[in-house]
């Protein structure tokens, strides 16, 4: 179909359209996720099907989630024969993954497979998308949220994010975000793509960034806990960690965790690791 009168729609720069047509790019990102037709993929913003197009072709099935209601008509026309190929409109922070268990494609649901001879898809699902970088953080937490669902997040974001995320402890670009996800994830970033690969070009690098979801990296009592005292322990950057803490702990039990994970009650936040985290949030939760 040609897109010609759709071209001439302006990019919605609140709802961070930029959209990729580097085919050689768009390839790199689906191959990322290591796709197969037992994979069911949830893709976010897929703008006007260009990254779809690949999920499409190599997944099993695709739930794509668009904000923008006025792709619609231009989405249905480019997929109208992929019955495999669920579009849904709406705000992808209100996705209710229900859908995941509720799929109704033309691919028969899980009971039934057993019986008809083809090959069971896989439970979990992959997310891939070239998100909206103004949320970043919110889409981020979503997907952490709903980690029990998937195996492999495949994401282009801001470079800077990227780095934050992917980062290592003792730099300003380790903080909540990156102890939050790589106390559940491993995070790779894969590579850069120039502001030019992009239309309209964003102002900023962007980057590919895998995360998987395999088996438990740490042993976490209560994750709750665990998101608090990081939360917490990055209050003011330029406070130690017991000061940033001392208001939310009492006194004793905040001595009694710190020595019992030795842990010195002046070091700074971006300096203690995930494991650090995970052992003191879970020596406090005992303690509490
Ligand atoms: N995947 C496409 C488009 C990326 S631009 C490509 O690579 O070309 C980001 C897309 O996310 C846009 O289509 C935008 O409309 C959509 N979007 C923005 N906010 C969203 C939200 N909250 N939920 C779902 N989609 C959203």
């Amino acid at each position: 179909m040609s897109l010609g009168k759709y071209s001439m729609m302006r990019a919605k720069k609140h709802l961070g359209q930029h959209f990729l047509s580097d085919q050689n790019i768009l390839g790199k990102i689906a191959e990322a996720a290591h796709l197969t037709k037992k994979d069911c993929v949830i893709e976010i913003g897929p703008g006007r099907g260009a990254l779809t197009e690949f999920l499409v072709e190599q997944a099993g099935e695709v739930i794509a989630v668009e904000k923008d209601h006025s792709l619609q008509t231009l989405l249905e026309e480019k997929f109208k024969n992929q019955s495999h190929l669920k579009i849904i409109f709406g705000d992808f922070l209100d996705f209710d993954w229900n859908e995941i268990d509720s799929r109704s494609f033309d691919r028969p649901l899980r009971g039934k497979l057993r019986t008809n001879g083809l090959d069971p898809r896989n439970d979990k699902v992959k997310v891939v998308g070239n998100i909206p970088y103004n949320i970043s953080h919110p889409i981020l937490f979503r997907i952490l949220e709903a980690r029990e669902k998937m195996t492999t997040a495949v994401l282009t974001v801001q470079k800077e994010v990227a780095l934050r995320w992917a980062a290592l402890p003792g730099g300003r670009e380790y903080g909540i975000p990156t102890v939050l996800l790589q106390a559940y994830g491993s995070v790779e970033r894969l590579f850069d793509i120039q502001p030019g690969s992009f239309q309209p070009p964003p102002k900023v690098m962007s980057s590919v960034l895998r995360i998987q979801f395999g088996a438990p990296l740490y042993d976490i009592k209560e994750p709750q806990a665990l998101t608090r005292l990081v939360r917490r322990a990055f209050g003011m950057r330029r406070k130690t960690l017991e000061n940033n803490l001392k208001e939310f702990y009492p006194t004793e039990i905040l001595k009694k965790a710190l020595q019992r994970v030795q842990m010195d009650p002046k070091i700074r936040a971006e300096k203690i690791s995930v494991r650090e985290y995970v052992t003191l949030a879970n020596t406090l939760a005992e303690l509490l």
